[in-house]
């Protein structure tokens, strides 16, 4: 059951069956259109700036003379960034007049400040081990948002974990008693079922028709959540969720305004929830590059789609480059003695074979269908699907960047998926202007060179506060 599940039931996605396919040309000039409408995400309300009272509001924090990267206007300029409270007050030109000094002063030069990575995409339950013999990286809410600010994504949405668990450390944050990367939540997963008495050790909603379907998302409205989760996969080959079901969902998403992200299986079941009106989809079909009438679909309905390139190739990339197991972030952040399974294929536990036997042929395919979205303008965000095989917490989010990257993204505008747009996703001011929520990170090198750069942390800052890394 695709994530309603603990650690050691890692979400099966898999595709088998998928024979060598002929790229076709790419109409990509006729799919671009000059305006693309706008996301369908934006017409949700901003949420209102919250202080997590993290420190002293009026606290003020300099960096000095940093290379400072916007990827809203494309703009990198060295410049001194001021702090107050959790927030960015200032951000000033080297050169011009600005803040003489503050309560904490960082010389930034030569280093680049970009805002704190946000993975949209992830799950808090921890990283898998590849071999049975082994023992999993068991998480949880709390150490994950730990875990991922020392990696230097400073925020993230949990799309499918306990729902106790992870509402209850989001509000503990969010009332100033936890730090670590901002915490959003979509809390349970909506899955289809006959009973909706099914036992889900609350990681799963069980809606057995539209009626049941209402009242689970009504009920579920009392926590907040950030996102609402479905998993739709009607044209998998088992039984699945409605179609009537997933639009008394969706509906009901939208009376109440909370945002909606549907997994989806099949390219029928992404067409299925972008007419409904999903704010999101996630997960490409690797049956073929996306058709472009589908790629005309989600561009009309401004339907976000997060494609998790990593669920679907991070695995086979970790057998063909060893070398990235050894990367000194990733080792500090996850056991040595795990990521160590992932270097033996020929002892993988079954599931893990699985991934790894499928993910070489599909893996241009997704860059491929990464491609034709781009072109065409549909609003992509970034969220590798950390919690499952080869997708460490906090090191995914910079590897799925880096094969935005390869697939022929821009640097730039990758850069902007995975910060400014993902805040707009979540109606918050995630950037590096006056105003925005002061998490930055501080690297070494150019991510505009080489988006390998995002990994070289040299501090990570949330919500005014500065933190050392995990790995220096
Ligand atoms: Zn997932």
């Amino acid at each position: 059951m695709p994530h309603a599940v603990p650690p050691r039931s890692p979400p099966a996605r898999a595709f088998p069956c998928v024979a060598a396919v002929v790229l076709a040309a790419v109409p990509q000039a006729s799919l671009a259109g000059p305006h693309p409408p706008p996301a369908r995400y934006l017409s949700y309300p901003a949420a209102a700036p919250h202080a997590f009272g993290v420190g002293p509001a009026d606290r003020t924090l300099l960096v000095r003379n940093v290379r400072v990267l916007d990827p809203d206007s494309q703009t990198a300029q060295v410049s001194d960034v001021f702090v107050r409270g959790e927030t960015i007050a200032a951000v000033t030109p080297v050169g011009l007049p600005g803040p003489a000094s503050a309560d904490q002063v960082l010389d930034g030069a030569g280093r680049t400040l970009l805002p704190g990575l946000v993975d949209l995409h992830a799950h808090s339950w921890g990283n898998p081990s590849a071999t049975d013999a082994d023992p999993d990286q068991t998480l949880g809410p709390e150490p994950t948002a730990e875990l991922l600010l020392r990696a230097g994504v400073t925020a993230w949405l949990d799309l499918g974990s306990r729902e106790a668990d992870i509402f209850g450390a989001r509000d503990r944050q969010r009332a100033g008693h936890l730090a670590g990367a901002d915490i959003h939540a979509a809390g349970p997963v909506f899955v289809p079922g006959d009973d909706p008495a099914t036992a889900t050790d609350g990681f799963a909603r069980v809606c057995s028709d539209a009626a049941s379907a209402r009242a689970h998302v009504r009920d579920l409205a009392r926590r907040q959540p950030d996102v609402v989760k479905l998993i739709y996969e009607a044209t998998r080959a088992r039984p699945g969720m409605a179609q009537a079901t997933l639009a008394a969902a969706l509906d009901e998403a939208a009376r109440l305004h909370l945002r909606t992200v549907v997994h989806i299986y099949h390219w029928g079941d992404l067409r299925t929830a972008a007419r409904l009106g999903a704010t999101a989809v996630t997960h490409l079909d690797d049956a073929g590059a996306i058709p472009p009438a589908l790629v005309a679909l989600l561009r009309r309905r401004g339907t976000a789609m997060i494609p998790t390139l990593g669920v679907q190739g991070e695995m086979a990339n970790l057998i063909e480059h060893p070398a990235l197991l050894d990367d000194p972030l990733l080792r500090a952040l996850v056991p040595a003695a795990l990521l160590d399974t992932y270097r033996k294929p020929l002892v993988f536990c079954k599931k893990a074979a699985f991934w790894a036997s499928w993910q070489p042929h599909v893996r241009a395919l997704n860059a491929e269908s990464l491609r034709r979205l781009h072109v065409a303008g549909v609003p992509v965000l970034v969220g590798p699907d950390a919690g499952n095989f080869g997708l460490f917490q906090g090191f995914a989010v910079h590897r799925e960047l880096e094969m935005y990257v390869a697939a022929g993204l821009p640097a730039w505008h990758a850069l902007r998926l995975a910060t400014t747009d993902a805040g707009r996703f979540l109606g918050r001011r995630y950037g590096v202007r006056a105003g925005d929520v002061a998490n930055v990170v501080l690297v070494e090198g150019d991510p505009l060179v080489d988006m390998a750069a995002t990994r070289r942390l040299w501090r990570v800052v949330w919500r005014g506060h500065v933190q050392q890394p995990a790995a220096r």
